[in-house]
């Protein structure tokens, strides 16, 4: 379902999600994919810095709009470990990013969570397209969700303070 490249894309999102864990940060990473398929820029989230709006997905899309012109931007794909927040989502969708492909969604993310006795993050886990209608949007991808799954365990055990984000 997803080429060779993508796939190279996506395990690169949970790679960059390890490495906010292992940083003491919770676990998300997301990498901007440019029409011909060069890596733009990427990110891992940063929230433990104290600022819970640091998501990797806003990041990026304010990194399109200071780089990108608004044709590179709709022709874009933002590969993603989670699904995006509605803040990354509407972000995305005023900069005019284009498809977004995620390992996996908000709706699993909420069940694993809920799972690991964490409380309810304060912003409503909406699907990216219920904030951005008419978006190409794919995922969940099994075959990695299970890793993302782990590191949210890890994370969960780890100790660290949860600022849920979605
Ligand atoms: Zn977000």
């Amino acid at each position: 379902m997803f080429s060779e490249v993508e796939m190279k894309h996506l395990r690169r999102c949970v790679e960059l999600a390890t490495e906010a864990l292992e940083a003491g940060d919770e676990p998300f990473g997301s990498v901007l994919v440019g029409a011909d398929g060069t890596v733009l820029a990427e990110d891992r989230n940063r929230v433990a810095s104290g600022d819970r709006t640091r998501h990797p997905e806003f990041e990026l899309a304010r990194w399109a709009a200071r780089n990108m012109s608004p044709g590179e931007r709709s022709a874009a794909t933002v590969f993603t470990s989670g699904e995006h927040c509605p803040m990354c989502a509407a972000a995305h969708g005023w900069v005019g990013l284009g498809r977004i492909v995620y390992v996996s969604s908000s709706q699993q993310l909420v069940s694993w969570l809920a799972e690991l006795g964490v409380p309810a993050s304060p912003v409503s886990p909406l699907p990216i397209r219920a904030v951005v209608p008419g978006l190409l949007v794919e995922g969940p991808v099994p075959v990695l969700a299970d890793q993302v799954r782990e590191l949210h365990r890890r994370f969960a055990q780890s100790g660290h303070p949860r600022h849920s984000r979605s």
